[in-house]
């Protein structure tokens, strides 16, 4: 089957891999969508070649099955993208993404960037019938990660939202916070996402490079501080504006990676008593509300503005790394 290498400085190989068996509970999934992600840019960039197929946002059908539970061939699933143990105490409450044990797709094994996969029975959720592929793709990092930073801070319609940073998961975030009737500014350094964050209903977009984000923020939440800020762009200045702009006893997430950055505990968040916490991913047991929401209007595919078959990983890939674009995903036509 095809797949794809990372070769090291953004050189990508389309070449020829063992197709993968189904054995016990692992099934193969035929691809149909696989989605690149802002993390895959670090296995691009690296100077060393990859060991596994990259991908990890993935829809698809299954294709093989060696003893069955509850799936069958043919079955239209989205992919959890981490293999759990599935006996830790965070596996059994769904948290896979804590268990020790943990192997993530295209990071630890095979990923989805490739005509097959083989995952565990249990990584496959069930695709609802009015959902495609695509959008199948797109619940887990783009839908799942903010859905769940939104969900945990108690967001409502009542409040005033700062987003930093339009990648996918900020223009997946924006979309559920318009679903929810919140008021957002979005603070971007890219045109391209930022024309995406207007047309995607931000009430204000802003370039930092252009314009004073404290001085703005301040006023867009009528001279006090907003309710609530996520950072979506994993950048040491944008988690401090985030801490910044927020007031007394507001919220803010970090959901951007970010290996280090320095803040000042004492006047951004002790003094101001904020509520502040990581998000890194979603809870098996929200996969249906993920669903839900999509089914309600969500419109997640909207964010894919490029798509690429396999051949062309490396334009592909090239776009991305761009800025110049949304999501951009793989078909298997
Ligand atoms: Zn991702
Ligand atoms: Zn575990």
């Amino acid at each position: 089957m095809q797949g794809i290498k990372f070769l090291g400085n953004k050189r990508i190989q389309v070449k020829d891999f063992p197709k993968p068996q189904s054995q016990r509970q692992n099934v193969v999934v035929k691809v149909k969508a696989s989605a690149i992600c802002g993390s895959d840019l670090h296995g691009y960039f690296r100077p060393e070649e990859s060991e596994f197929i990259a991908g990890h946002e993935v829809a698809g059908e299954i294709f093989e099955i060696d003893r069955p539970t509850y799936l069958k061939v043919g079955d239209r699933v989205s992919i959890h993208n981490m293999i759990g143990c599935g006996h830790c105490e965070f596996c059994r409450s769904g948290d896979w993404i804590f268990c020790h044990r943990v192997k993530i797709l295209g990071h630890s094994v095979h990923g989805g960037d490739a005509e097959y996969l083989v995952v565990p029975e249990r990584n496959c959720f069930l695709l609802p019938s009015d959902l495609s592929f695509e959008q199948g793709a797109l619940l887990g990092d783009a839908v799942g990660t903010p859905y769940r930073a939104i969900k945990r801070l108690g967001v409502n319609g009542t409040h005033t939202v700062a987003l930093f940073g339009l990648g996918p998961v900020g223009l997946g975030a924006l979309l559920i916070l318009k679903l929810l009737n919140c008021k957002v500014i979005a603070v971007e350094i890219s045109q391209y996402r930022l024309d995406m964050g207007r047309e995607f209903g931000a009430d204000v977009v802003l370039d930092p490079r252009k314009e004073d984000v404290l001085a703005k923020v301040k006023e867009f939440a009528n001279k006090k501080g907003i309710d609530v800020s996520i950072d979506c762009a994993g950048q040491a200045i944008t988690e401090n504006q985030a801490l910044e702009v927020v007031k007394e006893g507001g919220r803010v997430a970090f959901v951007g990676e970010n290996a280090s950055a320095t803040i000042k505990p004492s006047d951004q968040f002790i003094r101001k008593e904020l509520i502040v916490i990581g998000s890194w991913y979603f809870n098996v047991g929200e996969y249906e509300e993920l669903t839900n929401l999509v089914q309600r209007g969500l419109g997640i595919e909207k964010i894919i503005t490029h798509r690429f078959n396999l051949e062309k990983a490396e334009k592909a890939f090239e776009t991305f790394a761009s800025g110049q674009s949304g999501k951009v995903i793989f078909r298997f036509d």
